[in-house]
């Protein structure tokens, strides 16, 4: 395990932005991790796990701790019978390949979640979801070292605390569990309607049968006709979550706004945060002053564009929730997470 000095925070986020961390080590087994960590401990200073970065922004002031990279690897299948079967993936496997591979062994569950960027790690911090499937649906266990307890510890999926977006690792106990493989339970069938719509269009145009493969082909088609490439253009995917709001709040803003593009959820009512947006002034917004700009196919994406720091994107940010804020009442909140 080599521990590099001066390490570009830019690097290490798909928005491209941010400081310069202390140190920073990539590790590849439950054993190096343990390493990093005692080396942390060692010269007193912070850390922080992360995987590829797509999910994360970068203080300008950079981090004066030790930034660990999980590159834990690992692929292993195990049929519990001719329906189910359990895939256990290391953290650091880049998840799309993972996806990829438990379709082509004919597997459903994790298809509609294709071309997600990131680790494979990092997927239970915020129930990683898209396209009516969250990996809530399907991770079996978790096996994480716990720092407080100072001990690997295997974490059954009901007790993830998993919500829209979230879970205990990003809410009660954010920080405390380091991730290092996940099992997720797997069916040996093709998906059951209904399909999210988009999907279910690419289906009937291609005229193809829903199966785990048509069902990725399909999401891999639609994710890349709207969002944009992080690896050509900077970005963290949705930058807002799309609000949730009650029930009777949902009636107030009716009544004085007209229909808004929703969906009932158990929690209340899910708003379209890219209609709100659009609503708000920023379809397509390309702003010169800060260097960042909202996707043009999809608002809730914020875009890179020439910004020259974290500050330039937080100040982007901060005019759309006060548009959004003044003219619907709804408080959009930011998914990616500011560290340090
Ligand atoms: C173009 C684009 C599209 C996206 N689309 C979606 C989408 O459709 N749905 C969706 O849910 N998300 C989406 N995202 C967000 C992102 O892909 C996911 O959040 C992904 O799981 C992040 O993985 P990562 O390895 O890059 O994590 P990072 O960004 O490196 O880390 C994210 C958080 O997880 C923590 N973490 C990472 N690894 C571990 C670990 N092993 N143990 C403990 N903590 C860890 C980090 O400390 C940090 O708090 C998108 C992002 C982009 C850029």
């Amino acid at each position: 395990m080599q521990i590099l000095q001066n390490v570009s925070l830019a690097d290490h986020s798909t928005m491209r932005l941010g400081g310069i961390a202390a140190y920073s080590c990539e590790i590849a087994s439950r054993a190096e991790l343990v390493e990093a960590l005692g080396w942390a401990s060692s010269q007193q200073l912070p850390y922080r796990v992360i995987g590829s970065g797509s999910n994360i922004i970068w203080a300008d002031e950079g981090f004066q701790g030790l930034l660990i990279i999980n590159a834990i690897k690992g692929f292993e299948l195990y049929d519990e019978d001719e329906q189910n079967s359990y895939l256990t993936v290391g953290a650091g496997e880049p998840w799309d390949s993972v996806v990829e591979r438990s379709v082509a062994a004919g597997l459903s569950g994790i298809e509609a979640l294709s071309l997600i960027p990131g680790t494979a790690g990092a997927t239970p911090i915020q129930n990683v979801g898209a396209y009516g499937q969250d990996v809530s649906q399907t991770v079996a266990t978790i096996e994480a070292y716990d720092t407080s307890q100072q001990a690997y510890v295997t974490i059954p999926g009901f007790d993830c605390g998993f919500g829209y977006r979230t879970s205990r690792f990003n809410t009660s106990d954010r920080g405390r569990f380091i991730i290092t493989s996940v099992t997720f339970h797997l069916v040996r069938s093709n998906p059951l309607p209904p399909y999210y719509p988009a999907v279910e269009h690419y289906l009937t145009d291609m005229h193809k049968a829903a199966n785990p493969a048509t069902i990725r082909e399909a999401v891999i088609s639609v994710r890349s006709s709207k969002l944009p490439d992080p690896s050509i253009i900077g970005n963290n995917g949705s930058f807002f979550a799309n609000p949730i709001i009650s029930t009777g709040d949902y009636t107030q803003l009716e009544a004085g706004h007209g229909q808004i593009p929703h969906w009932e959820v158990s929690e209340g009512v899910k708003l379209s945060g890219a209609w709100l947006i659009e609503q708000a002034g920023f379809k397509d917004f390309h702003d010169t002053a800060t260097g960042m700009a909202t996707w043009y196919s999809q608002p809730l994406v914020l875009v890179n564009e020439h910004a020259k720091s974290t500050a330039d994107l937080l100040a982007f940010k901060q005019q759309i929730v006060n548009a959004v804020a003044a003219k619907f009442g709804v408080q959009l909140e930011q998914e990616p997470e500011l560290l340090p």
